[in-house]
This record gives C-alpha cells, sequence and structure tokens, in this order.
C-alpha cells in the first residue's frame, strides 16, 4: 500500500483552568499516536483573547509541526478527541468563548478542502499572530498552500499591520 506522509501545522490554545497542563496533555497525546511524529514544538506564548465574549481570560497559545500518515479528517478528528478529552463541550460554549483546549489544524502538506467538517488551511490563520508567532519560530518556511507565501512571509506581513497606527 502506498502511504502518503505530509508536513502538518497545528495550532493549540488554552484559556480555561490549569492551561498549561491542558497543552502539555495535548502534545503527549500527539507524541504518543502512532501515526504522528512530532517534529517541533514552540514555546508557550500569553496572548490576549481575540473576539468573543468581554472579560475571557488570558490564552497561553502555541503550535507544533507534525510529520504524519493520517488522512486530513482523521487527524481533525484526532485534534478533536483529545479536545474532548480536556472536557472541551462545544454544545454549551459561546463563538470564540472560553475553552479549556483548542486545537486547530492549520496547513496539512499541499491540500485544500472547504467540507462540512474540515476547512484547510484553516480560514483565519493567516490574520492571527497567536498563530503565526509560534509556527514563525519553528516553521518559517512552511508554505500557505492558498496565497502561496511562507510562514515567515505572512508574520511579518501582519506584524507590519498591527504596527500602523
Ligand atoms: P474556532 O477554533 O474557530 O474557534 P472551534 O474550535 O469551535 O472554532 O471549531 C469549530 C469546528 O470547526 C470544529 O468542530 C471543526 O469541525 C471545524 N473545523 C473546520 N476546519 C477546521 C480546521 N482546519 N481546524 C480545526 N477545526 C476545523
Ligand atoms: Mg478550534
Amino acid at each position: 500500500m502506498l502511504v502518503v506522509r505530509r508536513q502538518a501545522a497545528i495550532a493549540l490554545g488554552s484559556n480555561v483552568g490549569d492551561r498549561q497542563a491542558h497543552l502539555t496533555y495535548a502534545m503527549e497525546r500527539l507524541r504518543a499516536a502512532a501515526e504522528v511524529r512530532v517534529l517541533a514544538v514552540s514555546t508557550w506564548y500569553e496572548t490576549a483573547p481575540v473576539g468573543g465574549p468581554l472579560g475571557q481570560g488570558a490564552y497561553l497559545n502555541g503550535a507544533c509541526l507534525v510529520d504524519t500518515t493520517l488522512e486530513a479528517h482523521a487527524l481533525l478528528d484526532l485534534l478533536l478527541a483529545i479536545e474532548q478529552e480536556r472536557g472541551r463541550d462545544r454544545t454549551r460554549e459561546e463563538r470564540h468563548g472560553p475553552r479549556t483546549l483548542d486545537l486547530d489544524l492549520i496547513v496539512c502538506g499541499d491540500l485544500q478542502y472547504d467540507d462540512a467538517r474540515l476547512t484547510l488551511p484553516h480560514p483565519r490563520w493567516t490574520e492571527r499572530l497567536f498563530v503565526l508567532e509560534p509556527l514563525a519560530h519553528i516553521a518559517p518556511d512552511l508554505v500557505d498552500p492558498r496565497s502561496g507565501r511562507t510562514v515567515a512571509q505572512l508574520a511579518a506581513h501582519v506584524r507590519a499591520q498591527e504596527q500602523l497606527p
């Protein structure tokens, strides 16, 4: 059987409970998955919440780069299962509201999808410094298949925009 390996970037975030414990758990689960090899993990960044209800706590955000033989939807299922294991219950939460653990699939090789379960590359990642900044440290040359730009280019662009008056 032909096995396809792809590099995937995953963004991690938490702003409820023991944030570091949730993120550490997620990395342990990814390292334990037979079809996933973790290539790099960023440090964790404290960031202000973007959107969502007023008054929610600060996030701890980071990113990792993996090598995987999982098909993209199967990788998403793994991420959603890990979120649930940390008590995440989407039926009870507001959009962009507080969450114990948020795992987003950012890019997976050069795959592009837009179906009921998965949008790939992640629809908003090229505007989000809390995703671009950690990724720029571990995978600056990773290419966004939608724009053809590298993470380093995308991060520089958003940093420059945020410095405008
Ligand atoms: P967000 O991360 O944008 O705040 P959620 O974490 O609540 O939103 O995710 C909502 C749904 O988005 C998930 O159930 C998942 O099926 C879907 N989704 C679509 N594309 C992606 C992706 N690239 N990464 C993660 N989830 C995705
Ligand atoms: Mg999410």
